[in-house]
């Protein structure tokens, strides 16, 4: 919508359209401002575009505007037909067709052509008698009378639009699913998933996409320079040619240490979409920019939701709940098959027993104190998943955070970094505040609820790569690690190292255990805030219900 349809609250007739698809589409577009645009959505604009150079003397589209009916819209295309303007809709797919009978428009496009003409009407002070639709799908035009049954569509479309508009609950998923097979906004509404907490003989259909489009772009050198070359970023790395790298390859930058970005990069970032975040050599994060200014409408339903503290304990709860049951199965299954020692059995056993205490916890701070405990515990029982040769230097003492105190927190450290930067991506991708969660206590090094989600994917994500690289034996003592008496970091090698671990891990694919579908582990935490919204949007139910199987 331009921003004058916006401020004068008229209507887009191409909204009309989504409208009488799917209300819900209609609001998620419309008053969430929520816009993808799929491949569909692209043949739908190469269709106008290559309709556009044909344009000849009759034919011409153009937009109008009319305060009287609330409508604003840009149509196909007018011609002059049997002595009269007739508008012409031009479509990708194929009419409706039912069986011994001419092909029918659809509902939703009646309505738009019908709109399109009453606009056209007011424009030109006449009547006009019919509208024409293309279906080039079928190569048939279909001709749609202006009858008062279809001016009258029109109106209540316009009605039932600025209803909707004033409401703040978004309106059920459609009922036909099919629809949903065809809809750019599937990744976002979630609608299989919905109708799965509704009905758990639902088998949803995987309509979020499994992968992430680009690639996430990591730069450790501290000489290093970040330019714009057109469409491309150019990055100059000490000792390195430089390289062009296309901005529709990646969809985030992630700087570890001192690199220099140009003004002209942040332009690209800023028109492509493109985060950037900073972190310190050692891992902290430093900040992230992130176009935009954010969707509004999302962000005040967080605050009331999460100003509530029966929300803020049902949530901490249930991420509580994932974590320590995401580090007891990790603990389950790297020690089977292996003699448990009694430190081992005592250990597991005193997590199942925190993990017992978890659903009836009456408070977040207990919730935290249940949560540190059995992270304790779990970081105690570390050395017992590493193979018995692992060269002490590797074999961890507990947990040591600021600063890490030896090399296995050093590499925890920096994959927990990147992991931060890993969820950030998915709350920005979702529009939710970071500043603003239900667990961690509000604190101004990190962003709350990034360290609420990141609870989730610790020990799936990284945890499990950490012990396996060191059992694969992938980690050199002496090269990989800057060690001083106060604490151990990663070198420049062990960095490079670990990022590559960690970006394939994002890329791994894992069945999710509940909506039984696979998609990869960077999908999944934007999934999991998406299901995260839904806890006080629409349908709870399912967020952090993923497990280790
Ligand atoms: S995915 Fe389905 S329910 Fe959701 S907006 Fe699209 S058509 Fe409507």
């Amino acid at each position: 919508m331009s921003a004058a349809a916006e401020n004068d609250g008229l209507i887009r007739v191409s909204a009309l359209h989504a409208l009488l698809y799917c209300e819900r589409l209609f609001y998620l577009e419309e008053v969430e401002e929520i816009r993808l645009a799929d491949a569909s959505v692209y043949a739908g604009r190469t269709l106008h575009e290559e309709l556009a150079k044909e344009e000849g003397e009759e034919q011409r589209s153009f937009f109008l505007t009319s305060e009287k009916l609330g409508l604003t819209g840009k149509m196909d295309a007018v011609k002059h037909r049997n002595g009269n303007w007739v508008v012409y809709e031009h479509k990708r797919g194929k009419p409706l067709l039912r069986k011994g009978e001419e092909p029918q428009a659809w509902e939703s496009d009646i309505t738009q052509a019908a709109a399109y003409s009453l606009l056209l009407e007011e424009h030109l002070q006449r009547g006009l008698d019919e509208a024409r639709i293309r279906y080039h799908g079928h190569n048939v035009t279909v001709i749609v009378t202006l009858t008062a049954e279809n001016r009258e569509k029109v109106y209540q479309a316009i009605q039932r639009a600025r209803e909707l508009r004033t409401v703040t609950a978004r309106p059920p998923v459609c009922e036909s699913s099919r629809k949903c097979l065809k809809c750019s906004l599937a990744p976002v509404c979630l609608p299989e998933e919905e109708r799965f907490v509704q009905s758990r003989e639902w088998e949803p259909v995987r309509l979020f996409p499994a992968e992430i489009e680009g690639a996430a772009l990591h730069v450790t050198g501290h000489q290093a320079r970040i330019g714009r070359s057109g469409e491309a970023f150019k990055l100059e790395e000490a000792s390195e040619p430089a390289r062009k790298i296309p901005s529709a390859d990646i969809h985030s930058i992630t700087i570890h240490g001192n690199a220099q970005v140009t003004t002209q990069a942040l332009q690209l970032c800023a028109d492509k979409g493109i985060h950037l975040h900073w972190f310190s050599g050692g891992g902290t994060h430093l900040g992230s920019f992130s176009p935009g200014p954010g969707p509004v409408q999302r962000r005040i339903r967080q605050y009331q939701a999460l100003t509530d503290p029966g929300m803020c304990l049902k949530l901490a709860r249930r991420t509580v709940l994932a974590k320590v049951e995401g580090q007891l199965r990790f603990l389950l299954r790297a020690t089977r098959g292996k003699k448990r020692n009694e430190t081992t059995l005592a250990g597991i056993e005193e997590i199942r027993t925190l993990l017992k205490s978890v659903p009836t916890a009456e408070g977040v701070d207990i919730l935290r104190g249940i949560e540190g405990s059995a992270a304790q515990t779990y970081f105690e029982l570390i050395p017992c998943v590493l193979n018995e040769d692992t060269p002490s230097e590797l074999i961890p003492s507990g947990r040591s955070r600021r600063p890490p105190k030896d090399r296995f927190n050093a590499i925890l450290s920096f994959g927990y970094s990147m992991l931060y930067r890993a969820v950030f991506e998915g709350v920005l991708a979702v529009g939710l505040e970071p500043a603003f969660g239900f667990l961690h206590t509000p604190r101004s090094s990190a962003h709350p609820l990034i360290m609420d989600l990141m609870e989730l994917f610790r020990a799936p994500v990284w945890d499990i790569i950490t012990v396996s690289s060191i059992n694969r034996r992938q980690w050199n003592i002496a090269n990989d690690f800057s060690v001083t008496r106060e604490k151990v970091w990663l070198s420049d090698e062990g960095r490079k190292k670990a990022i590559i671990l960690f970006e394939r891990r994002m890329q791994d694919k894992w069945k999710h255990p509940v909506l039984d579908y696979s998609l990869s582990w960077q999908r999944t935490m934007e999934l999991e805030v998406r299901l995260l919204e839904k806890e006080w949007t629409d349908t709870p139910g399912l967020f952090a219900r993923a497990r280790l199987r």
